[in-house]
Parts: structure tokens; sequence; C-alpha cells
């Protein structure tokens, strides 16, 4: 894609974000703009970088760590937003800074014992899977306090909040319920476990930003608006 037409789009995700913010009194700064560059060249990675853009986020790994390497230059802010099987998690925790999709307490684990002890611990995002989908990965709402508590007591990650992707809805309104639903389990871990920092709402796509960001999104993860339509 070309290298202005990125920046021009992430002008306009940005000017959407500070727009939401404003009608719902939040400070914009506290919105982090993820970019979702799977399936993009590095080449559009870098663009997006050098308008401004730091965060992104990868679904699939092999892909990941190829343009990691091409982009080593590059102060990049890594996400893994993905699915994750319990044998490739040790890249993970050698090459990410985030982790969104924790569903299970043996991801976090191994994710913990193979973080380099030279490296901050891993900020780690529980994925829930809000609309009770049976196709969706996630954890039930039900057990999300289980699995906070445990994965608390992991030495090298810190748990920083929960991720969801609800099922598409027709209007903002609706598209409110499963992110205020997120919320709510955000304050209940808050009361549980006082002294992790649980800052974190990634909740918001191109589809539905501006309802996740009504209702308390932290972190919105934004791949289409920026890059264009995935094939
Ligand atoms: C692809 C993806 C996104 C971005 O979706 P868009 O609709 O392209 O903005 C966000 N989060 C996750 C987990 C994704 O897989």
């Amino acid at each position: 894609m070309r290298k202005e037409d990125i920046t021009e789009n992430l002008n306009r995700v940005r000017a959407r974000i500070v727009t939401s913010c404003a009608a719902c009194g939040r400070d914009p700064d506290r919105v982090t703009l993820l970019a979702v560059s799977k399936t993009r060249p590095a080449s559009d990675l870098r663009s997006a970088f050098d308008a401004g853009q730091r965060d992104f986020g990868e679904n699939y790994l092999q892909e990941a760590l190829e343009k990691q390497a091409e982009l080593s230059d590059l102060d990049i802010t890594w996400h893994f937003i993905g699915p994750l099987q319990s044998n490739k998690t040790r890249a993970v925790a050698e090459h990410f800074h985030w982790m969104h999709s924790v569903d299970r307490l043996k991801i976090a684990q191994r994710l913990s014992s193979q973080r380099p002890d030279s490296m901050p611990p891993l900020n780690l995002c529980l994925q829930v899977n809000i609309d009770d989908e049976d196709s969706k990965s996630g954890v039930l709402p039900e057990e999300v306090v289980a699995l906070a508590e445990a994965v608390a007591e992991l030495p090298n990650v810190c748990l920083r909040g929960l991720m969801a992707i609800p099922a598409p809805r027709e209007s903002e309104e609706e598209q409110k319920q499963p992110f205020e639903a997120l919320y709510a389990l955000l304050d209940q871990l808050r009361e549980r476990l006082p002294g992790q920092p649980l800052d974190t709402l990634s909740m918001g796509m191109s589809g539905d930003m501006e309802a996740a960001i009504a209702s308390g999104a932290t972190m919105v993860r934004i791949g289409t608006d920026i890059f264009g339509r995935r094939d």
C-alpha cells in the first residue's frame, strides 16, 4: 500500500479516537492505537512507523517473526493477538512485549517460564469469550476470576487486563453490550486482585471502535481502517 494512504488512514483513525473520546468525556491519551498488521508486508509497517505508529499487533507467529527481523532497526512495541498453540509459546515469550490472547493457564505458565530473565515481564491480557460462542476461543466469563488469580501468581508475566472479540452486531448501542460486560469483568478482577495493574481493556476493531471507546477501551486493535481490506 502507498505510504501516503497509510499515513492518511492513520490520521483518520486517530481523529476518530479523539472524537469518540470527546463524546464520552475521556482523555484520548488513555486509548492506545494498536495497528493490526497481519498479512501486510513489512514495508507497510515501516510506513506506519514513519507516520508515528509504535504499537503493532500480529496474529501469525511465523509471519510476525519474519517482519520483526526485517524491522529490527525500529523501536516497535510488538503485540501477539492471535490464537497460540502451547508448543509455540517460546517465540512469543522471547520476541513480544504483549500477549492479548491468553485463554488457559498452561499458556501463561509456559510464557512465564520461557520469558528470558533479561527482559521485563511479558504483559498479558486474558481473552474472554464474551458472547459464549462455540466457535470462539477465549475463557468463559464465569471462569475469568479463577484464571486471573492463577496467572497473577506467575513471576515473569504481568496481568494487564482483558481482551475480547464480540460477535458482530448491527448498531453501536448493541455493540456496547459485550464491551460493557467486559468492563464489568475487569472491575470485578480489580476488586479480587488489588495488587495487579489491571489497567487494560483490549477491545474494539475497525467496525466497532466507537462503541468500544465509549465503553472504556484502553487499547483498540485496528487493521482494515489503517491498511485496507485483507484478501
Ligand atoms: C484482525 C484482527 C483485528 C483487526 O480487525 P479489523 O476489523 O481489520 O480492524 C483486531 N483484533 C484481532 C484479534 C484480529 O485478529
